[in-house]
C-alpha cells in the first residue's frame, strides 16, 4: 500500500509519499515564507498562485524521491478541508488529476483530523482512544478521539488561535517573519524575562476547555506602544537595551499563552476521563507543537495527570503531506474512499470543498459541566 497525500489548506504546498507501514518514502514542503513576510499574513489570491506555480513541481518531487511513478500509487490523499478555499482547489484539482489519469482512488481529508492522526506514524503503538490539543496559525483544539473518524470537541477557540498571537507578537517586535513569526519568538524569548511584563492569562472565569487569544494579542501590542518598540527596526538593527525589552515581551507574551493551554489540558483531561476512563496519551500537533517550551509546559501537565504526552517530531507538526498521505492510509484501510474520478474532468468542475468544516460534535455536557 502507497499512497500520495497533497496539502494546500492555507500557506504551504506539501507533497509525501507514505507506505502502508507507516514509511516515509518522501516529504516535499515548499512554503511562502516570503510572501508572508511581505504581506504580514496569507492573502488569498496571492497564496493560491502560489500554490499553483509549484503544485506540480512539488508532487513531482515527492514521486522521484519516492522512486515511483503515480502507476504505482494506491491512493491520492488530499486535503478538501477546513482551509482557504481557493487554495484548497489547487491541491485537489493536481490531486484529481492523477487520480483520474492512472484510475486510483481517492481520499478527502480534514486538515486537522491529520494534525491529530500523524502522531499514529510517528507513535506506532498509540491506539484510540486519546485526547489531542491541536494548536496552529488558525486553529485551537482540544478534542477526544474515540475512534478513526469519531471525535468529540471538548474545546476551541473563541477567536483568535495561539499561532496567530504568536504570528502578530513577532510581527510587532521586529522578528523575521519569513520561518513564520513562531519560531523566532520562541528563540528571542530565551534571552527574557518571563515576569517582568505581567499580561493577565485567558479566560480565567470560565470554567470550560475553550480558548481565547484576542485579548492576549492586545495586551501585547499595548506592552509595545508603551514601550515604544518600533517594529520597523528589525531585531538585527535594535539596540541592546531595546532588544532586551523586546526579549522580556516575548518570554511574558509566550508563558501566559502557553499557561492558557496548561489550564484547557488540565480541565479537558478531567472532562475526557468522563467520557472515556480509559485514556491514556495526550497528543499535542500542530505547527505551534514543534515549540520546546510548549512540549515541556504540557509534558508537565500530561505527567501531573499520570497521562503520556505524544508529540510528533516538528516536520510532521506544522504542515505537511506525510500527515494527509497517513490520513489517507487509515481511512482507505477502512474501505473509506472515492472511486477515481473521470479521466477527462474539466478544471472547472465543482469540487467537493470544505472550508469551514468542524471536527467531530461539540461535548454537550461541556455546558453544565462549565457552571
Ligand atoms: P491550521 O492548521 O490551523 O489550518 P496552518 O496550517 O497555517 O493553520 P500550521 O502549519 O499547522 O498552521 O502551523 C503554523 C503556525 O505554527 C504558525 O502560526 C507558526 O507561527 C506556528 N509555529 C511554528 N513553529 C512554531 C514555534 N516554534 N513556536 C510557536 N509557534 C510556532
Ligand atoms: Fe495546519
Amino acid at each position: 500500500l502507497v499512497v500520495l497525500g497533497i496539502e494546500t489548506s492555507c500557506d504551504d504546498t506539501a507533497a509525501a509519499v507514505v507506505r502502508g507501514n507507516g514509511e516515509i518514502l518522501s516529504q516535499v514542503v515548499s512554503s511562502q515564507g516570503d510572501l508572508l513576510a511581505q504581506y504580514g499574513g496569507v492573502a488569498p489570491k496571492m497564496a493560491e498562485e502560489a500554490h499553483s506555480q509549484v503544485i506540480d513541481q512539488v508532487v513531482q518531487e515527492a514521486l522521484d524521491k519516492a522512486n515511483l511513478t503515480a502507476r504505482n500509487l494506491s491512493a491520492v490523499a488530499v486535503t478538501i478541508g477546513p482551509g482557504l478555499s481557493l487554495c484548497l482547489r489547487v491541491g485537489v484539482r493536481k490531486a484529481r488529476k492523477i487520480a483520474g489519469s492512472f484510475n486510483v482512488p481517492i481520499v478527502g481529508i480534514h486538515h486537522m483530523e491529520a494534525h491529530a492522526l500523524v502522531a499514529r506514524l510517528s507513535e506506532r503503538q498509540l491506539q484510540f482512544p486519546f485526547m489531542a490539543l491541536l494548536i496552529s496559525g488558525g486553529h485551537n483544539l482540544l478534542i477526544l478521539a474515540h475512534d478513526l473518524g469519531h471525535y468529540i470537541q471538548l474545546g476551541t477557540t473563541i477567536d483568535d488561535a495561539i499561532g496567530e498571537a504568536y504570528d502578530k507578537t513577532a510581527k510587532w517586535l521586529g522578528l523575521d517573519m519569513r520561518t513564520g513569526g513562531g519560531p523566532a519568538l520562541e528563540e528571542l524569548a530565551r534571552e527574557g524575562d518571563a515576569e517582568s511584563v505581567r499580561f493577565s492569562t485567558p479566560m480565567k472565569q470560565h470554567r470550560d476547555c475553550n480558548f481565547s487569544y484576542a485579548g492576549l494579542k492586545t495586551q501585547v501590542r499595548l506592552a509595545i506602544e508603551s514601550k515604544n518598540i518600533n517594529a520597523e527596526i528589525p531585531i538585527s538593527s535594535a539596540s541592546s537595551q531595546d532588544r532586551r525589552s523586546r526579549a522580556d515581551i516575548a518570554a511574558s507574551f509566550q508563558q501566559v499563552a502557553v499557561l492558557h493551554l496548561e489550564e484547557r489540558c488540565d480541565r479537558a483531561i478531567e472532562w475526557a476521563r468522563k467520557i472515556e476512563p480509559s485514556i491514556k496519551h495526550l497528543v499535542v500537533s500542530g505547527g505551534v507543537a514543534s515549540n520546546q517550551y510548549v512540549r515541556a509546559r504540557l509534558d508537565h501537565v500530561v505527567k501531573k495527570n499520570s497521562l503520556q504526552l505524544v508529540c510528533p517530531p516538528p516536520k510532521l507538526c506544522t504542515d505537511n503531506g506525510a500527515m494527509v498521505a497517513w490520513t489517507g492510509i487509515e481511512h482507505f484501510c477502512m474501505g473509506r474512499f472515492d472511486p477515481p474520478p473521470p479521466a477527462d474532468e474539466p478544471e472547472d468542475y465543482m469540487y467537493d470543498l470544505r472550508p469551514r468544516w468542524p471536527l467531530g460534535e461539540e461535548y454537550a455536557e461541556g455546558r453544565s459541566e462549565a457552571r
